[in-house]
């Protein structure tokens, strides 16, 4: 087995990290709370939308 030294590219920030990390596929807390709010922020945008032109019509 030579899992010791494999490395992982952050899906967020594209840094190297130790794949075996707690964190993966990102490279840290951080980078997976920035890419929870992208998806978040995206879904929340377009259910906004969705409302405002229901009451539009
Ligand atoms: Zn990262």
């Amino acid at each position: 087995m030579s899992l010791e030294n494999k490395k992982m590219k952050c899906i967020t920030c594209n840094t190297e990290f130790d794949i075996k990390s707690d964190t993966k596929p990102f490279c840290s807390k951080r980078c997976s709370n920035i890419d929870l709010n992208n998806w978040l922020n995206e879904k929340y945008s377009v259910q906004l939308i969705e409302e405002f032109n229901e009451n539009d019509n």
